[in-house]
């Protein structure tokens, strides 16, 4: 008898070597992971075409017809084997490039057939490659009508006859099991409340829907569970974590916060920035341990935040952590930090993969005694010899370049896990935000420090280079400099690396009179730095790049930001790219140079970084573009399990309902331990079970 835990080896016509696939390409185990692998669209097969109506324009069309004659056609590649098929109304060529052998045994002339495909032209003739084909019966028929799901599959598995028809297969062997049924895994009153189908009929309906209003209905109730256990998960994650944990009480704001304010704030803070001071404030002085994310644009002053919330910390007689992902970022912290607060006294040092031993032992010694009061580092920090005497505050900058077990590693060097604020400049919609990080609290700076020019952004095709050129030299010779940034994906990384060579090579020849330094992440790490160093201190002028400069540097006279094939970037990178120029008070300018063909999504997405430099306009219509799943940031962050149905970008409304109703039911059962409510603890086990628990650490 088939049920969700049988193992999927044991469906009719899987078996180990199948399974495996399934399982590697999948991640599908058991019947419950396949029969929540939903198709990704539906395409109505109620419907034939005759020859004479189709063109090449539709996306799929189902004829049915004979084969009048076979012929293999063409040379070395072009190779094919070509079947004409008629209906009476007129001629379409079916073509196959491979697979001949199959084709020849299984398909006889003057036999009736349905076929299936995309018609497209070849010359001046309408053709099908590799159709689906079966014999016209009865039998058949009944099986296609209506409306059918597609799957995603990979070429690994069409190697097993695990493409999407093969999948329907399966699906159809466990639907058809007669005894094979599906337990129910919301509350009764809830399913009526909303008036949902059931869980084993949208199941059903989902693979084979009926009509299309049913599938509706049931695409319906399938989300709604999804985006309910979502919201039940977190909501209670961070219910168990506030029973759990108590947090370090920081209720004195003393001499060491009150005389930076006084004597040393280089700047005054932006309204912003004063708030969300206060907002930290408060939240260290509850007795709940803090977990807050602090979203502010590029450029926005987060990192004095940081440092006024961290002396907030040494006024109760805690230590103080700040992490940043890259040495570049860390160095800069480290170097901006212990000049602010010399006057104070307080002792700062610096931890990266570099720190020389002897140093490094200082470090561990002070930590440990005490004496030293903030550290600033890059991973090194969460190593098991970087022991603390009492930390009481950590901060992580840009928190989506960590992973989740890294972070949590930092919760564990006092007894007491330590306030934590996280900060990003990916900024994340608010209401997306509050519900994927359930009660995690969010403080955002939605100000510019005063004088801020917006920068001037202009989409260019390749022909207006030579135009670009001559603008980079007047911009040069007004003393300002540039940064070149070429994209590098790890799957085209020999290309990407020739083109941002020889896109250094162009530019020393453009530009002989000035310093050019080109920079990597393949680079040994003290070229790289020196390279930087030149750019940071204006030795020179220009600096080629991939997006190892995405995060952090700080180089206010650098007031032009040029991304080459731009199209090949996300908004977010593009947003994070563009925020390294216009940090000091001069006019700064980002040129997005891109191919000249581009995707209809992707001219959008080059449009709007031209119309709007405020990061949360861009994250939103990020989201709207691509979909949550995709922005940076929110995948390693993101849900305590995957989505498989439900999108956060298009459901929002049932992803509000879902948050409400799991809101209401923790207040009125928050053990979940009403008989009635067991099904939600057990369904949530069966979910998380192999997922870290993203609730709890941060
Ligand atoms: P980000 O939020 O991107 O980390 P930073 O903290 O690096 O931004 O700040 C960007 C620049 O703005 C720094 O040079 C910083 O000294 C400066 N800055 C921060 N706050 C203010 C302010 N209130 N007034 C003027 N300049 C500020
Ligand atoms: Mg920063």
């Amino acid at each position: 008898m088939l049920t969700l835990d049988t193992p999927i080896e044991y469906v009719l016509g899987v078996g180990p070597k199948r399974a495996e696939t399934l399982t590697a390409e999948l991640g599908i185990r058991c019947v419950e992971d396949l029969v929540t692998h939903y198709p990704y669209k539906y395409i109505d097969k109620s419907k034939f075409y005759t020859i004479r109506e189709c063109t090449e324009d539709l996306v799929y069309v189902q004829l049915k017809g004979r084969i009048l004659q076979f012929e293999m056609r063409g040379e070395g590649r072009a190779r094919r084997l070509t079947a004409t098929f008629a209906d009476g109304t007129g001629f379409i060529e079916l073509v196959w490039f491979k697979g001949w052998k199959y084709v020849e045994e299984k398909l006889r002339v003057n036999t009736d057939y349905i076929i299936f495909g995309k018609p497209s032209k070849f010359g001046e003739r309408l053709n099908i490659a590799h159709p689906e084909v079966e014999v016209y019966s009865e039998k058949n028929l009944e099986k296609n009508s209506g409306l059918q799901g597609h799957y995603n599959t990979s070429e690994k598995m069409k190697t097993r006859f695990l493409n999407s028809a093969g999948i329907r297969k399966l699906m159809y062997t466990v639907f058809s099991d007669r005894e094979f049924y599906i337990p129910e895994n919301l509350p009764d009153e809830i399913v009526k409340n909303f008036g949902l189908m059931s869980r084993s009929d949208a199941m059903r309906q989902v693979h084979f829907p009926q009509n299309f209003d049913l599938l509706r209905r049931a695409q319906a109730r399938l989300k709604f569970e999804e985006l309910f256990y979502i919201q039940l998960s977190i909501m209670r994650q961070s219910k168990l974590r506030d029973m759990k944990y108590q947090g370090f009480v920081f209720d004195k704001v003393g001499e060491y916060f009150n005389r930076f304010y006084r004597e040393c704030l280089p700047f005054e803070l932006t309204d912003a920035q004063k708030r969300v001071i206060r907002e930290i404030r408060s939240d260290m002085n509850t007795g709940r341990q803090m977990n807050r994310l602090l979203q502010g644009d590029v450029g926005s002053g987060k990192t004095m935040v940081a440092l006024m919330t961290s002396l907030i910390a040494l006024d109760n007689g805690y230590q103080a952590c700040i992490m940043a992902p890259t040495e570049i970022l860390a160095t800069q912290h480290y170097q901006s930090i212990s000049e602010q607060v010399a006057k104070l006294g307080v002792s700062v040092r610096l931890l990266t993969g570099s720190t020389r031993k002897k140093e490094r032992e200082e470090i561990d010694e002070g930590l440990r005694d005490g004496t030293l009061q903030i550290i600033i580092g890059t991973h090194a920090l969460i190593e098991d010899t970087v022991q603390f005497k009492n930390l009481g505050y950590v901060v992580i900058d840009e928190q989506h370049r960590f992973g989740v077990a890294q972070r949590a590693k930092l919760w564990t060097k006092n007894i007491r896990p330590p306030h934590v604020l996280v900060m990003t400049a990916t900024p994340i919609p608010r209401t997306l935000a509050m519900t994927i990080y359930g009660d995690l609290e969010v403080s955002v700076i939605d100000q510019l420090p005063p004088g801020r020019k917006p920068i001037a952004t202009y989409h260019y095709f390749d022909n207006k280079r030579a135009a670009l050129n001559g603008f980079l030299a007047k911009e040069i010779e007004k003393g300002r400099q540039v940064y070149v940034v070429y994209p590098l994906i790890q799957e085209s990384e020999k290309l990407d690396m020739k083109d941002l060579e020889q896109g250094y090579q162009s530019m020393v020849e453009a530009f002989p009179k000035y310093n050019i330094v080109m920079v990597h992440g393949k680079m040994k790490p003290a070229y790289k730095d020196a390279a930087m160093q030149r750019f940071a201190s204006g030795e020179a002028q220009i600096m080629v790049a991939t997006t190892v400069i995405e995060v952090g540097v700080n180089v206010p006279n650098a007031s032009v930001m040029v991304i080459e094939s731009a199209e090949r970037f996300g908004l977010s990178q593009l947003h994070q790219l563009r925020g390294r120029v216009g940090r000091g008070a001069d006019q700064s300018y980002c040129i997005l140079m891109s191919k000249y063909e581009l995707a209809t999504d992707t001219r959008k997405r080059l449009q709007i970084m031209c119309d709007s430099t405020d990061g949360f306009v861009i994250a939103e219509a990020d989201l709207n573009l691509r979909g949550p799943g995709d922005i940076d940031g929110l995948q390693q962050s993101g849900l305590p399990f995957d989505l498989k149905i439900a999108n956060l970008a298009t459901d929002g409304r049932l992803l509000q309902t879902a948050r409400s109703v799991a809101k209401e039911l923790l207040e009125r059962d928050p053990e979940l331990g009403l008989p009635e409510h067991s099904m939600l603890l057990r369904q949530l086990q069966r979910l998380q079970k192999g997922n870290v628990n993203w609730g709890s650490i941060s």
